[in-house]
């Protein structure tokens, strides 16, 4: 087995978004030599940055060249600022990007991120376009937006882009957490504006029918974080193992006792369709032994979703994260 890992190079950022995850306590980069220990001993085929604003960090040209060279597949996920600065050397070396775009409006997207990004991004996607990169929408699906899916669906048409969105997690404030109604409504709304071309949210993905709800989390994703923390999923909380690790554990990293939780399927949940959902989710909210918060079984509700299937793609980042790839 193979590995796409999730990388973030850096928590720095030229922007400080409310709903940010990322560390603020102060700045972090990951070494090269980290990145190299990493690839040196884990199976890796793909390299997903994200976290911080990547193309920041000081060695970054010097890192995508070591990977590049090393053959591994590379994705960002950028406000535009990275994607916009690099050479066009290095933007080359990426196989696909996302750029983040969480309202379908100028004003709206400005109001939220700060004035003249809206600009950024599509400058970002124009570059990308030119370049024969594909770009697409990276949406969080929030209570402040669950409504403008249809928006950000018809902006990303209007681009040639797919839009992916991820569901909000409450990693540094739960502000922006999406009520179970919301959650449902903006699912529901995405669904009938867009065709879906994958979805491994699991509890979406398990009321649709879609096979195996499990979630990749634990199993075959491995999240590299700014401080060099080794975790199952790019929002667990706390962290044990560390970069320096990876070289006595190899895969046996899987078998630790994060990665074995974050894949567990809490006894409560193992008769329900979902098997708990999110881990992350769980564990964010202190409950890692019950359902997941969307969860319709534990309510006893049905919740019926009209989904028109798009043709599969082969894009990096859907089998390696939760989240909802529309077209
Ligand atoms: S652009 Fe991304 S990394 Fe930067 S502050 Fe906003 S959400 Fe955080
Ligand atoms: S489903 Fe898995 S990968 Fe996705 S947020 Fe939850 S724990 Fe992380």
């Amino acid at each position: 087995m193979s590995l796409s890992v999730g990388v973030g190079l850096t928590n720095d950022c030229n922007l400080a978004c409310a709903h940010c995850y990322r560390p603020m306590d102060q700045v972090y980069h990951l070494t090269l030599e980290q990145i190299m220990t990493v690839c040196d001993h884990l199976p890796v085929h793909a390299v997903g940055m994200g976290t911080g604003e990547n193309g920041l960090h000081p060695q970054f040209l010097r890192i995508v060249e070591y990977l590049q060279e090393r053959g591994v597949k590379l994705t960002m996920a950028s406000n535009g600022y990275s994607l916009n600065t690099i050479p066009d050397e290095w933007l080359q070396a990426f196989h696909d990007v996302e750029v983040s775009i969480d309202f379908p409006t100028e004003g709206e997207h400005d109001f939220f991120r700060g004035v003249g990004n809206w600009k950024d991004v599509h400058a970002a996607m124009e570059r990308c376009r030119r370049f024969g990169i594909p770009a697409s929408i990276l949406s969080t699906l929030m209570n402040v937006n669950y409504d403008k899916l249809e928006g950000l669906v018809q902006l990303a048409r209007s681009l040639g882009a797919n839009l992916r969105v991820n569901v909000y997690q409450p990693v540094g404030t739960d502000e922006f957490c999406l009520t179970y109604e919301q959650f449902w409504e903006g699912y529901r709304s995405l669904f009938a504006s867009a065709r879906l071309v994958s979805c491994s949210e699991p509890v979406v993905r398990a009321v649709l029918g879609l096979g195996p709800a499990v979630s990749p989390c634990g199993r075959q994703s491995v999240r590299i974080t700014p401080q060099g923390w080794v975790i199952p999923c790019v929002y667990w909380p706390g962290g044990s193992l560390t970069v320096e690790d990876v070289p006595s554990l190899g895969m046996a990293i899987l078998d630790t006792s994060e990665f074995q939780a974050a894949r567990q399927v809490p006894p409560s949940v193992q008769d329900c369709p979902c098997l708990g959902g999110c881990a992350s989710r769980r564990a964010l909210s202190g409950n890692l032994d019950q359902h997941d918060v969307y969860c319709p079984w534990v309510r006893e509700e049905e919740i019926e979703l009209d989904v028109e299937l798009a043709p599969e793609r082969e894009l990096l980042r859907a089998s390696n994260v939760c989240t909802t790839i529309v077209v």
